[in-house]
């Protein structure tokens, strides 16, 4: 009776728990699948192996299908299979703690797709200690495993930028910052997380956050903004900065993400830029100076004051090098940023140390302080120059020197404070240097010619009239003499020629001395009326009376034309005009000359059939002493009387030109206006 009430207390009790593991049981099944777990159930000492629909759902398979362990391993994806098979044997080991946890890959089976899978279980023992049952769960990670590859990425990505990523909440506590944060801004991380942001704000743009941080709680990004932030060593720097939401899974936004770019660099090339820019035009501008310019004292000011300002120099000058005295001497030429009695109340010094390398030609001197130099003594040009005048403590010297290898003399540059001239600055000088002196050698040579030029017009003007006076008297006592011998003296035909050689020099004599006239603007006209035709055919007499080769042949209007004009100079041109046409056209019989008159102006030609004047001389020609060399060499003639009709027909306020081909003949036209 007694074993009875036991067995009965028995059976109360294994129903009692029967019904408390059906119920965990149920919550278990429940708790699986509300996880989404699948259940695998695994026998390793028959083989086989079950799966619950979850687990097959998460490889592809359909409920009805059929699995096995080899089926199982297939689809393991190959770079997992040994970790896996390793796992598994570790937790059938009977020493060891028979539990199994192992995150692998699959490739589904309806599909070609790898997924992550988690599985944990636990291994069950017989009493010979063999493994009777495997069983586990298993849970789908590939969301987790992608979620954080790809936050791996990004970490790698923040941690290896350039630059500076820094997260904050709304509320304006940074929550990470990256190694270029550090860089940029000088904090590490330690020292900035859980700081609020405005440490790294200046304190006139704290009102900034606000609106950023407004933005972003409004969803909105911010993009480049160009500020200010301050270091940790307090510097204000030039940034831009991003910011942009940071957005939880349910889309709130709970951050913020700011990149922060540091500026300095964009600001210097922009500022580099535009100091090029100007550089250049201030550049153009000189090199246009130069090349028109022929005046040294003009060419060297502007060149000194241009470059003093293209360097930034405090003043800048150029000195001469003035080797017509004994031993090196410097002569100040030009001076820009500073008056002209700065540096000659010190006396400009000679053969000091430091200037000698820049008038040797020897080299560029730049120093960022030359008061260190040892050059720099006490005879040094800048020593001893008062308190804030002159000080030079930046120094930069360049010789300009001729294309001959003549030091023509140096730039030179100061500023009171160091190291204020740059490399950059060196070349952009000495590139101006050197143009200065190709334009200073040309304004050397158009000097000097300008020099021989004013001595030869001198010497013209002097020597024809100093042989005026002798040539006059001598044709006047040959006149005498010829009016007093008989026709019959046997010598009065040489003294007729002596009288025509003196008459052609007399002649020569007056051609230069108009020259010398012109060109001091002494030309004197007088002015009378007089019949143009009645001038013309009187020189044409004259001219035809001492010529037997040419026929001169005159077409003529019947009315008298009276101009305004000076007869003689006109006579001259005509006479010019008509010896020339008979010179140059030896070979040949006629001139004709004609006058024509419309009601405002006379026009007189003079035609010849000679050697012509072919295109490229045909301007030149009434230039001075131009004569067509290879045409004219054995004709006599002084290459002036062009020269001088030019001159005397524009002073009537007419022209002369001419037509003409080579091996033709020409024809020279002047015309003179009728009522002047
Ligand atoms: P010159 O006759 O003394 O040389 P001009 O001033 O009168 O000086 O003339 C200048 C040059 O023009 C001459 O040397 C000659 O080469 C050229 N010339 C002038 N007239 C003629 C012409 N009728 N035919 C060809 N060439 C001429």
């Amino acid at each position: 009776m007694e074993s009875l009430t036991y067995l009965q207390q028995q059976l109360a009790q294994y129903q009692q728990r029967e019904a408390e593991l059906e119920k965990s049981e149920a919550r278990l099944r429940m708790a699986i699948a509300s996880a989404n777990l699948g259940t695998w159930d695994y026998k390793p000492l028959t083989g086989e192996l079950t799966w619950s629909d979850e687990c097959k759902h998460l490889y592809g398979l359909p409920p009805e299908a059929e699995i096995d362990f080899e089926l199982f391993t297939e689809h393991i994806y190959p770079a997992d299979r040994d970790a896996l098979e390793c796992a598994m044997k570790k937790a059938m080991d009977p020493l060891g703690d028979h539990s199994y946890d192992m995150t692998y890959r699959i490739i589904r089976f309806d599909k070609p797709e790898i997924r992550w899978l988690r599985a944990q279980g636990k291994v069950y023992f017989n009493k010979l200690q063999e493994p009777e049952r495997f069983i586990g769960t298993i849970v789908d990670q590939t969301e987790a495993k992608l979620a954080e590859e790809k936050s791996a990425k990004l970490t790698a990505i923040v941690e290896s930028s350039d630059d500076a990523i820094i997260s904050k909440t709304l509320e304006g506590i940074i929550t990470s910052w990256n190694p270029a944060a550090e860089h940029l801004l000088g904090y590490t991380e330690k020292d900035v997380i859980g700081k609020h942001i405005t440490m790294l704000i200046p304190e006139d743009r704290l009102e900034e956050e606000d609106l950023i941080l407004e933005r972003i709680r409004n969803n909105k990004k911010v993009e480049h903004y160009v500020t200010f932030r301050v270091t940790k060593a307090g510097l204000e720097i030039p940034v831009s900065i991003s910011v942009s939401p940071i957005r939880d899974n349910t889309g709130r936004v709970i951050g913020a993400a700011k990149i922060i770019r540091n500026n300095a660099h964009q600001k210097e090339t922009e500022a580099r830029l535009l100091r090029y820019a100007e550089n250049l035009e201030v550049l153009n501008a000189l090199g246009k100076i130069i090349s028109e310019r022929m005046d040294v004292s003009e060419i060297l000011q502007k060149v000194t004051d241009a470059t003093t300002r293209l360097i930034g120099a405090a003043f800048g000058a150029f000195f001469y090098n003035d080797e017509s005295e004994a031993g090196e001497s410097y002569m100040l030429f030009a001076l820009s940023g500073a008056p002209r009695e700065a540096f000659e109340r010190f006396g400009i010094p000679r053969n000091t140390a430091v200037f000698h390398p820049t008038f040797t030609g020897e080299a560029i001197v730049r120093a960022d302080d030359i008061t260190k130099d040892p050059r720099y003594g006490h005879n040094s040009p800048f020593f001893g120059m008062p308190e804030g005048h002159l000080q030079v403590v930046s120094y930069l010297a360049v010789p300009v020197i001729s294309k001959s290898g003549t030091v023509i003399g140096g730039l030179f540059y100061g500023h009171p404070e160091a190291a204020k001239f740059t490399r950059e600055h060196e070349q952009l000088v000495s590139g101006v240097a050197t143009q200065a002196a190709i334009a200073l050698d040309n304004t050397k040579l158009y000097e000097e010619i300008r020099k021989l030029n004013d001595k030869k017009e001198e010497f013209i003007g002097l020597a024809s009239h100093e042989l005026k006076t002798p040539v006059t008297s001598l044709s006047g006592y040959l006149q005498i003499l010829n009016r007093t011998l008989p026709d019959t003296d046997r010598n009065k035909p040489f003294l007729q020629k002596a009288l025509l050689q003196v008459k052609k020099l007399s002649e020569l004599i007056s051609d230069l001395l108009d020259v010398s006239k012109i060109e001091t603007g002494q030309l004197p006209l007088s002015f009378s009326n007089f019949n143009i035709t009645q001038i013309v055919q009187e020189t044409i007499e004259l001219i035809q009376y001492s010529t037997k080769t040419h026929q001169i042949i005159l077409q003529q209007p019947e009315q008298e034309i009276i101009i305004s004009a000076d007869k003689q100079r006109i006579e001259q041109v005509i006479v010019n005009l008509l010896s020339n046409a008979i010179k140059y056209s030896p070979n040949e019989k006629l001139v004709n000359v004609a006058i024509a008159v419309t009601p405002d102006k006379v026009r007189v030609s003079v035609e010849d059939y000679g050697m012509g004047i072919q295109k490229e001389h045909q301007e030149r020609i009434f230039s001075r002493f131009y004569r067509v060399e290879e045409l004219a060499s054995h004709i006599s003639g002084l290459g002036i009387g062009l020269y001088i009709s030019k001159e005397i027909i524009s002073r009537h306020h007419g022209k002369l030109w001419l037509n003409s081909e080579p091996e033709k003949g020409s024809t020279f036209f002047f015309e003179i206006p009728l009522n002047i």
